[in-house]
C-alpha cells in the first residue's frame, strides 16, 4: 500500500479534546483550573463525564461528547479523523485495565496518525501549554493514501 503526506493547518484558536480516566479526573481538573486564562481563547470539548465536571468546577464551556465507555473515546477519535481535534489531553489511567480499553486505543492510534500534539499526563500537558505553538498557527503532517483501481475479473 502506498501512503503519502499532506500538510494541515492547527490553527491559532485550537480545538482541544479534554478526557480522564475516573482516577485521574482530580488531576485534570486540578490542570485546567491552573490553566483556565490560556485555555480560555481555545474551543474545549470532553468526554462525557469529563466535560461535564471541568464545567462545574470552572468558567469554561465544554462541549460533551457520550461518557468514555459509552462510545465518547470513539467520537472523540471520529472527531480527530474529521480534523475538528488539534490537540488532546488525555489523562488515562496506566494502572487499571477499563472496560473501553479497545476504544482507547483507538483514540490514542487515531491521534497519533492524525499528528496532533497528545498529553497523557500532567508533565505533558505542561510541556504543550508552555509551547509557543500552543497559540500559534502549526502545520501538522496528515498520511494519505493512494487510491490504485482495481480491475475486476
Ligand atoms: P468520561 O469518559 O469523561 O465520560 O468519564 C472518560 C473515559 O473513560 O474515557
Amino acid at each position: 500500500m502506498k501512503y503519502g503526506y499532506r500538510l494541515s493547518k492547527l490553527n491559532e484558536v485550537k480545538n482541544i479534546a479534554l478526557i480522564a480516566h475516573d482516577s485521574k479526573k482530580s488531576e485534570l481538573i486540578e490542570w485546567v483550573q491552573k490553566h483556565e486564562k490560556p485555555l480560555a481563547p481555545h474551543k474545549l470539548a470532553g468526554t462525557g463525564t469529563t466535560a461535564n465536571l471541568i464545567e462545574q468546577h470552572t468558567k469554561l464551556s465544554v462541549k460533551g461528547f457520550k461518557s468514555g465507555p459509552l462510545g465518547g473515546d470513539l467520537q472523540v477519535g471520529a472527531a480527530i479523523a474529521e480534523e475538528e481535534i488539534d490537540l488532546m489531553i488525555f489523562f488515562w489511567d496506566p494502572l487499571e485495565a477499563q472496560p473501553h480499553d479497545p476504544d482507547v486505543k483507538a483514540l490514542l492510534r487515531i491521534a497519533a496518525l492524525y499528528d496532533i500534539p497528545v498529553a497523557p499526563n500532567k508533565a505533558t500537558a505542561d510541556f504543550i501549554i508552555s509551547s509557543r505553538f500552543f497559540n500559534d498557527e502549526y502545520e501538522r503532517k496528515i498520511v494519505t493514501k493512494e487510491f490504485h483501481p482495481i480491475t475486476l475479473k
